[in-house]
């Protein structure tokens, strides 16, 4: 029996990369276990777009040497990003660590493991275990549709991680979600560092946008994706959300009343230094596009505290932008400086203890916004998927809207992962929602 753990940090695209990797590991006989003393194969698939994720995956390596001095055996492999710019220097320190791969070639991992193949089970024996390897159903999945960015922000270390900008052709990305259909999947959520710029060739040699990809989902949930009945994108750029993505919002019934759109600051100072080729006011003019569409959409966005040189009114502008979008929810980290970049090369001159209290001060703003965002469907009625029994509480499953906000539902016998309600808001904190399913009769909308 061969078993493998992946331990995942970072952001969705990693999960994906995790997902494909388990696939083609499954190929080869491998199963997937939940824990890395139980593994004879543990993948480290890192993340390095934030220091913390980086430090993160550089200390889980002393409980995996420990392991595997207990059972040297087992084969360690450490990927991901910082796999991709620092694994043959991370293998020569660490004698423990067997070989290294990167976001780039993760797809040989076959190859790469040939050198190690005594120290596995029989493949054929284990191929016999393959259906319990199955990855679990899900009525959410994940699709990545362009790889790598060639914007070259001044802080971001993507471009030296991930590589040149790459899109799938439409047809391979339509496939896939067909597979994923085919398995019960009814949300799907399209990956790439800069989804925006998405710029896949088809079969007859012409180029698809995104707006077109979308169009074509569309199409498509009537034919080959029938079941499919939400989409959402992301991570977009500014600079690359024009008025077709805008108005996509309001004419496809299938795509979610959802958009990330990260701005990272409201100053032109600042947005000038981190290389992002937008002002504040076209950011606040690209919302406002998006809101005569779709006057109910949800926004979230992500934003960096303590860059270089970022003064109080800064910190400011950045506030008042939030203040006027008004987002659902707003991601917010704490400069620092990333290997390769631009910006590592200036002085990192907020203090910690600044950026920490100008954190706080956005939380703060933040918390009071979202709660007045989710208060707001209080007495509503919204179309929520199920995802599974609550974590926290036995006598209730989440869902999720539209909008992409949390709702719990007291459980009911017959509940299954996927299955679409409409319910009551009766109450909204600034992370999650508590309704009813309508009665009588509980209708379910498919
Ligand atoms: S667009 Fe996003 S992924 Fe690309 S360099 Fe800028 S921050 Fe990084």
């Amino acid at each position: 029996m061969r078993r493998v753990y992946i331990q995942t940090y970072g952001c969705q695209m990693n999960e994906y990369d995790t997902a494909q990797m388990l696939q083609i590991l499954a190929l080869k006989g491998f199963e997937k276990v939940q824990s890395a003393e139980a593994a004879d194969l543990i993948l480290i698939n890192s993340c390095s777009v934030r220091e913390k994720s980086e430090v993160k995956a550089l200390s889980i390596l002393g409980r995996y040497a420990q392991l595997k001095q207990k059972d040297p055996q087992k084969v360690i492999g450490f990927g991901g990003c910082v796999g991709q710019t620092e694994g043959a220097k991370l293998v020569k320190k660490y004698p423990f660590l067997d070989f290294s791969f990167g976001t780039n070639n993760y797809r040989d991992l076959p190859e790469m493991l040939k050198p190690f193949e005594d120290r596995f089970g029989n493949e054929d024996e284990t191929e016999i275990l393959l259906p319990s390897s199955k990855p679990e159903a899900k009525s959410q999945a994940f699709i990545t549709i362009t790889n790598g960015c060639d914007k070259f922000c001044s802080y971001c270390i993507v471009p030296f991680t991930r590589g040149r900008e790459v899109s799938r052709s439409p047809e391979e990305i339509i496939r896939e979600a067909a597979a994923l259909v085919q398995k019960g999947v009814r949300e799907i959520m399209l990956l790439g560092q800069n989804v925006n710029s998405y710029w896949g060739k088809n079969k007859f040699g012409s180029f698809t946008s995104l707006f077109q990809l979308l169009q074509l989902f569309q199409d498509e949930s009537e034919k080959s994706l029938k079941g499919l009945v939400r989409l959402r994108y992301t991570t977009s750029h500014p600079r690359d959300f024009d008025e077709d993505l805008a108005r996509a919002h309001r004419d496809l019934p299938i795509l979610c009343e959802y958009l990330h759109l990260p701005f990272q600051s409201g100053s032109d100072q600042v947005l000038r230094k981190m290389r992002r080729f937008y002002t504040a006011d076209t950011y606040l003019k690209k919302m406002e596009m998006v809101k005569k569409y779709r006057p109910d959409i949800a926004l979230s966005t992500d934003v960096i505290v303590g860059f270089p040189g970022e003064s109080r009114k800064d910190f400011e502008d950045t506030l008042k932008v939030m203040r006027e979008v008004e987002f659902d929810n707003v991601y917010a980290f704490n400069y620092s400086p990333r290997p390769y970049t631009r910006s590592a090369d200036w002085e990192d001159d907020v203090s910690l203890e600044e950026k920490s209290d100008r954190i706080q001060e956005l939380i703060t703003l933040q918390r009071a916004t979202s709660l007045k965002k989710y208060q707001e469907d209080i007495g509503q009625t919204v179309e929520i998927m199920l995802e599974g029994p609550s974590k926290n509480n036995s006598l209730y499953w989440t869902g999720r809207t539209r909008k992409n906000r949390v709702v719990h539902i007291p459980t009911q016998n017959d509940f299954q992962m996927g299955q679409l309600f409409e319910a009551e808001i009766l109450e909204a904190t600034n992370s999650w929602q508590r309704g009813v399913l309508k009665m009588p009769p509980v209708r379910a909308l498919a």
